[in-house]
């Protein structure tokens, strides 16, 4: 007999202990319950993953989970806030135990380490579909928002530029020598949850790579309606990368691909001196609208355009 959804939910998701001291209530009543402490703000956000859209079929449980649980607490991280708990929606087209073992497995290792709770969710039957609502918590007023670029700030982002994507590529194909790096980019990307919270204060606007750096600085500058240019030889590109780009020619990979979850922010001059997060300068926001490249003394126009479900 196939577990009940009780069970499953009991012998997969319900931990005993508690991580985080906003939780009051987890999994098991028909609400969780949380305090928000006085001075701060509530973020909330909720990604969803679709087998065959976001991900392979038969792709590794473990690794799914850590990375449903990653993109969501990204999606705090660039806003600055600490993350505290979460709830899941799972869609499952069979109760398929060694997979929920998986899942929950690399689900929980993930949520362990930023003391972050799974405190409730909901199971149902259909195609597999993997849906997180993330809660953190943001100091009042002070969340890092996209629409708040200046001209004259300079752009930095944090990590290396296109190792996800070249993930994605060596997933479908292409052969590199040293594969393994760019592999766990794509599956396995870390938020930068510490980053968020120290550019506090510091950062004018901050958004998270998910859908490539073109697509999620355009988001910036049409929010703070201003334009930016990408310095090419700033970019923080890996050995392996920069490899790749030589053998195919496709220098444009590490501006469209996404998945690589870093964070892209803006800095006021005045500011960027107390900037502790290690981050690259890759460009300055400018007055005029619109996105613009700089290889090699040639200025170009980037066109701003990222992966969209309905296109
Ligand atoms: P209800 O019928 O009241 O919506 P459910 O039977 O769906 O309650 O869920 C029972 C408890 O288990 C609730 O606390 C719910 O939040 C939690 N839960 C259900 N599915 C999940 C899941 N996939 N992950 C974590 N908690 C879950
Ligand atoms: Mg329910």
């Amino acid at each position: 007999m196939p577990l009940s959804e009780f069970s499953l939910i009991q012998r997969f998701f319900t931990k005993q202990s508690i991580a985080n001291a906003s939780t009051l209530l987890g999994i098991g009543d028909d609400c969780a319950l949380m305090s928000i402490p006085e001075g701060y703000e509530l973020a909330v956000t909720t990604d969803t993953m679709v087998e065959n859209v976001h991900f392979f079929a038969g792709a590794d449980p473990e690794l799914l989970g850590h990375k449903l649980l990653a993109v969501n607490l990204s999606d705090l991280a660039s806003m600055g806030a600490k993350p505290m708990s979460v709830t899941l929606a799972l869609t499952l087209p069979e109760v398929d135990e060694q997979w929920l073992s998986g899942f929950s497995q690399g689900f929980l290792k993930l949520a362990e380490r930023h003391s972050v709770d799974l405190i409730g969710g909901d199971t149902t039957s259909g195609p597999l579909t993997l849906t997180v609502q993330a809660m953190g918590l943001v100091p009042k007023g002070q969340a890092l928002r996209r629409s708040n670029a200046k001209p004259g700030d300079f752009i930095y982002m944090t990590g290396f530029l296109g190792d996800a994507g070249l993930g994605l590529k060596i997933q479908q194909g292409y052969r590199c020598a040293d594969s393994a790096a760019a592999l766990s980019r794509f599956h396995q990307p870390e938020p930068q949850i510490q980053a968020g919270q120290d550019l506090l204060g510091l950062a004018s606007a901050c958004i998270d790579l998910s859908d490539g750096l073109a697509g999620d600085l355009g988001h910036i500058l049409q929010q703070s309606q201003v334009g930016g240019c990408l310095d090419w030889e700033a970019l923080p590109l890996s050995k392996t990368v920069l490899t790749y780009i030589k053998e195919t020619g496709d220098w444009s990979m590490p501006l469209t691909a996404g998945d690589d979850y870093e964070l892209c922010f803006t800095v006021s001059p005045e500011r960027a001196a107390s900037l502790t997060v290690p981050a690259t300068k890759i460009g300055v926001i400018e007055s005029e609208l619109g996105m613009r490249l700089n290889k090699s003394g040639n200025i170009q126009s980037l066109e701003v355009k990222s992966f969209e479900h309905f296109s």
